[in-house]
């Protein structure tokens, strides 16, 4: 009973801390920060990047989402949260173009955001989407909003709705970490979804060196339905947590679109991203 307790009142200091580091009032220092990882055409150009969200917290230091996203969805603190994500990599986005005036990439470069469940069903979902696009003067069709399986097997139709609603303004979709879910395959055809990301434990069970598994299966066998079936479906395909060439190189024989991974690149501070995509262009 001691540790349930203890575990509670972390969590609810957790929750307090993040409250707190949500009010970006403007002199102090920002405890919420966003890193973006480069995603990769099979041409081998910059195709986009996803914003990853990051807590410099004042004692732990520096927190992984994967600490602190559930507490936020569970409180309700994801919907200003990811509000502020949602702002903070559009301007992000804005900044580059700026910079670069172009130069270094495939145009438009396509700026990735999770949506986490609670966010997308809020009422103002849609507007706040097409106000944040106005107020930074952004083409919609630049930014990709990722869904996971469980909004979509939500509410179906009020998530078509929805969907159909931003695709009408320009906006593309997303499917993340799919095959994770339990959600039946029959909703795919019916949502206007433009890129499948296929899970990185997929990517993990490629191996060069061992063409089939203890139990005699092929481990890419799904990889190659999930592309076929994906491209059938007018979709593009790209693969996240590649690691090795072996990967890539599978990845790339059973024609998946886009690659996402240390292989390329681990998440960048934005001051990063030019650099590194200028310095790629010259190799
Ligand atoms: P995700 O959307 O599946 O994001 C990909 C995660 O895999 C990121 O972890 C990324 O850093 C990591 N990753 C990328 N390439 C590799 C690789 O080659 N190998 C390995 N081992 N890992 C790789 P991260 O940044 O810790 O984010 C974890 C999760 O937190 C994300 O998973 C996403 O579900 C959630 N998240 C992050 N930012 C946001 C946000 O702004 N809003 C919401 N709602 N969720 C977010
Ligand atoms: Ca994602
Ligand atoms: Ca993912
Ligand atoms: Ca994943």
């Amino acid at each position: 009973a001691h540790a349930l307790q203890e575990a509670a009142s972390a969590r609810l200091a957790l929750r307090n801390d993040l409250k707190a580091a949500l009010h970006i009032t403007a002199p102090a220092p920002q405890e919420l920060l966003l890193h973006y990882q480069p995603q990769i055409n099979a041409q081998g150009q910059l195709h986009g990047v996803e914003a990853l969200v990051r807590w410099n917290h004042p004692q732990q230091g520096l927190i992984p989402p994967g600490a602190f996203i559930a507490e936020a969805e569970a409180s309700g603190l994801i919907v200003p949260l990811g509000n502020w994500v949602l702002l903070e990599a559009a301007a992000a986005l804005r900044r580059w173009q700026t910079e670069s005036g172009h130069a270094t990439w495939a145009q438009p470069l396509t700026m990735a955001v999770n949506v986490s469940p609670r966010q997308f069903r809020e009422p103002d979902f849609v507007d706040r989407v097409c106000a944040t696009l106005e107020q930074l003067g952004l083409n919609a069709l630049s930014l990709e909003l990722e869904l996971t399986e469980s909004v979509v097997a939500d509410d179906l139709e009020a998530t078509l709705a929805k969907m159909q609603l931003l695709r009408q303004y320009g906006v593309r979709f997303a499917l993340d970490d799919f095959g994770t879910g339990y959600s039946s395959l029959s909703y795919l055809k019916h949502l206007p979804i433009d890129t499948l990301k296929i899970d990185r434990s997929f990517v993990m069970d490629i191996d060069a060196q061992a063409p089939t598994s203890p139990g005699g299966k092929r481990p890419a066998v799904l990889i190659e339905a999930i592309i076929a079936m994906a491209h059938q479906l007018n979709m593009q395909v790209l693969a996240e947590g590649v690691e090795t060439p072996a990967q890539l190189a599978h990845l790339k024989a059973s024609g998946c679109d886009i690659f996402q991974g240390y292989f390329f690149s681990k998440p960048l501070p934005e001051g990063l991203l030019l650099p590194w995509a200028s310095q790629r262009s010259q190799e």
